[in-house]
């Protein structure tokens, strides 16, 4: 109809560009078969939470194993939602997780890639483009109705089934083209609204990747899909954007599955072909006996700076995030120790369709097992770095002697089976706070069958015997030889046996020692913490503690 071109020259006079050019910028992809496109698209609202992250990493796994491409959209149409340094936020979260990308937004003023621009303010006169051919082919149309206007419609809906801009309600739906001229000539603002072809009884039907089939009820309602400033609302722009940018597959949380009969729609009415949805539920965290979702108001570890502040090396965060995207992960692990998580061949059909649980016994867990993998040099570098940003102190008793430093957190390490003592980098200062006077505080409480007698004999003589040039084998032998000259022995087995005929055991000697240099009970390789205390400090500890036990007994 000749109108609807008219109307669409009225309406976009400055659009001069068509569909067809945009299709032929944005060539289909020259991918393999079967090799997925998929987005990470946030919106620069604050800062990145860890459901992005976990959605991020689910997007870009979903590429990385079918060899597809993996890019970060910025959606910031809203821009009263918006904050400063929004977009900043997101890309220093996902750079501090190693979430590459192929394609997209690098910081504010860069992006790589042919499909940009990648920010949706940017991409005005494309939306503006479709949404003028589809004014053109009596698809869209302009609506003048003001906020009271609106006001008004929902106050007369409260018994509708359906509520909406739609059917009677839909004021301007059939404004004629005079009508229209005539309101824009008297400087009538106005929102382009889609035609609906919906009707009210049908039905459609989609398969959901996580959730499976569903039928809804179709789209009746004539959304907005630009706003009174050009600016396309999120749905318009997902259209738009996801086909030009060649998306094969939507990864989002499941707050926008009640809008996909409205998407499938606009597919549908702008000649899109339809990609593949999979909605996912909001991360969930125990509390009181009950499920929550992880809430970026109560929960600290809902923003992923909150793992940065806390030392969590990203290999630990991203081990942990896949823990919970997939249900079969772990078995992988356990099968493919040494594998770079890359290689995980994720599944978007394994992701859980409740909710996953977000539980930070299980992270720590985790990133135990990480970091006791790690190499003692890269243990220093990466807890050195964090330090020198959030523990000034750890990061000065570092610099006083690196190398010391390093052997340090060697104790115990790249062995068969290495200890699993730290989870994070915040971990790290109390852990070796004995290996350095300046935070050694000591604490001479024993157990077993030490007592402060014994402890004060077994002092006085390892003082005397205790060499640092010695070889593990012969440290421990001396320990031994502490044995029986005071009433212990060093076979534990012989003093289970026998109990009531010995003073301790051998463990119990190596306790009056351990806690006497460390404060401790319980340590890493005493062999090893010794030599690295130094003579000096070894001596001036155990004097320490042999006057304690002599003024405690
Ligand atoms: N910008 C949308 C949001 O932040 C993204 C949804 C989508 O991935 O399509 O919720």
């Amino acid at each position: 109809m000749s109108d609807f071109k008219d109307l669409a020259e009225l309406l976009f006079p400055n659009i001069t560009k068509s569909p067809d050019y945009y299709e032929e910028l944005y060539p289909q992809r020259d991918l393999p078969e079967g090799a997925r496109v998929s987005r990470f698209s946030p919106s620069p609202t604050g800062y990145l939470h860890f459901g992005g992250l976990y959605a991020a990493t689910a997007a870009k796994q979903n590429c990385v194993v079918t060899g597809g491409k993996f890019y970060l959209r910025i959606e910031d149409t809203d821009k009263k939602r918006e904050i400063d340094g929004g977009i900043d936020a997101i890309v220093d979260g996902l750079d501090a997780f190693g979430i590459t990308r192929d394609e997209g937004v690098i910081d504010q003023d860069n992006e790589i890639g042919e499909y940009g621009p990648y920010i949706q303010s940017k991409r005005a006169e494309i939306y503006q483009t479709f949404a003028k051919s589809l004014t053109e082919q009596g698809l869209a149309y302009p609506c003048f109705c003001s906020e009271e206007d609106l006001e008004q419609m929902r106050a007369k809906q409260e018994n509708e089934d359906i509520k909406g801009y739609w059917g009677k309600y839909a004021k301007c739906r059939d404004l004629s083209f005079d009508e229209i001229k005539a309101n824009i000539e008297a400087g009538k603002t106005w929102t382009l609204r889609l035609k609906s072809p919906g009707s009210a009884d049908g039905k459609i039907k989609f398969e959901d990747l996580i959730k499976g089939k569903i039928e809804m009820a179709e789209n009746v309602i004539d959304i907005v899909l630009l706003k009174a400033n050009g600016i396309p609302t999120y749905h318009f722009a997902h259209a738009v954007d996801d086909h030009l940018m060649r998306t094969t597959h939507v990864i989002r949380g499941d707050e926008w599955i009640a809008s996909v009969p409205l998407h499938l729609q606009l597919f549908k009415v702008l000649g899109f072909k339809p990609m593949k949805y999979a909605h996912f539920a909001p991360i969930l965290k125990e509390d009181n006996g009950g499920k929550r979702k992880l809430s970026k108001r109560k929960d600290p570890e809902a923003a992923v700076s909150y793992y940065v502040e806390q030392g969590f090396p990203k290999e630990s965060v991203s081990e942990y995030i896949f823990t919970i995207l997939n249900s079969n992960f772990e078995d992988w692990r356990r099968a493919n120790k040494d594998a770079d998580l890359a290689s995980f061949p994720f599944n978007l059909k394994k992701m859980s369709v409740s909710g996953a649980l977000f539980d930070m016994v299980k992270l720590l867990d985790v990133s135990k097992n990480v970091i006791s993998t790690m190499k003692a040099e890269k243990v220093f570098a990466l807890s050195y770095e964090w330090a020198k940003a959030y523990h000034p102190q750890l990061a000065s008793l570092y610099e006083k002697d690196t190398e010391r430093a390093t052997a340090i957190l060697n104790i115990d390490r790249e062995n068969k089976k290495p200890r699993k003592d730290i989870a994070k980098w915040s971990d790290i200062p109390d852990y070796i706070s004995y290996m350095y006077d300046e935070t050694f505080t000591p604490c001479y409480e024993l157990n077993g069958n030490a007592t402060p007698q014994l402890a004060a004999d077994v002092l006085e003589k390892y003082i005397d015997t205790v060499n640092l040039d010695d070889d593990k084998d012969t440290w421990f032998a001396r320990i031994k030889d502490l044995c029986e000259p005071l009433g212990c022995t060093a076979n534990v087995k012989e003093f289970k046996q026998n109990p009531e005929a010995f003073r301790g055991h051998v463990g119990d000697v190596s306790t009056i020692i351990r806690v006497a240099l460390t404060g401790r009970t319980n340590t890493p390789d005493l062999y090893s913490i010794t030599a690295l205390l130094g003579e000096e400090t070894v001596k001036a500890r155990l004097n320490a503690a042999l006057k304690h036990y002599k003024e405690e007994i």
